[in-house]
């Protein structure tokens, strides 16, 4: 199977991308994050505090995670709901990010990961993919812009959804989960040492989309 490994900073325009790279080239496309905000919205539904790794780790004895894919569109299932929705909400965003740096969060979900990339031709994206869960993966990219950047562009996502969040919400969100995620001590974000740096900040999508698949053909050949 071809694995695609694409790692990065929130709001590089990650899963953008790679749908779009994934539908060009037949793969399917894995958003990974989405695993990581599914335990997120277990634990704000449940009132159990994100960042208490003994509460959390005890609550995923009762949860079931899933990904389903309709046509190529991928559904994520918190004990059989489908939950894709909801997971996209900010609050579920830090929930996510809290959960993740939790070692049994990250030993739970790490297999259903695995055997996805083993079954399928496929782009995967997250942030430890490239070093941790397909360490061997064939293609590696580490996709990034800078926060401002970023933080723009996952601020007009949210208007257009009809959130009230506003542009420093959403800078100084993205800042606290860019350090999170790489200072964490398990798989924090970093490249892999084998992988192609991307910076789209001066890229529209259209030019990211046409930059990746040019890398991922290259690595193909
Ligand atoms: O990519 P997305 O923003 O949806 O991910 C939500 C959170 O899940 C991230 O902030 C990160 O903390 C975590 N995550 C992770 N490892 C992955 C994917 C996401 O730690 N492979």
């Amino acid at each position: 199977m071809i694995n695609v490994a694409i790692d990065g900073p929130a709001g590089a325009g990650k899963s953008t991308i790679s749908r779009s790279a994934a539908k060009e080239l037949g793969f399917i496309y894995v958003d990974t994050g989405a695993l990581y905000r599914a335990v997120g919205v277990y634990a704000l539904r449940n009132g159990i505090d994100s960042k208490n790794a003994d509460e959390v780790g005890k609550s995923l004895e009762k949860i079931t995670v899933e990904l389903k894919f309709v046509g190529d569109v991928q559904h994520v299932f918190l004990n059989g709901e489908d939950v894709s929705e909801e997971i996209r909400l900010p609050e579920a965003s830090m929930a996510a990010s809290n959960v993740s740096a939790i070692p049994a969060v990250r030993a739970f979900l790490f297999d259903l990961q695995r055997d996805i990339a083993a079954k399928n031709n496929c782009i995967m994206d997250g942030r430890d993919i490239g070093t941790v869960v397909l360490p061997d993966a064939r293609i590696k990219i580490f996709l990034t812009a800078s926060p401002e950047i970023r933080a723009m562009r996952r601020y007009k996502e949210l208007v257009q959804k009809g959130a009230k969040d506003t542009y420093e919400e959403v800078l100084s969100d993205l800042k606290i989960r860019d350090y999170n995620d790489s200072h964490r001590e398990i798989a924090p974000l970093k490249p892999a040492e084998d992988s192609v740096t991307v910076d789209t900040s001066g890229l529209d999508l259209e030019q990211s989309v046409n930059k990746i698949i040019s890398v991922i053909k290259e690595k193909m050949s």
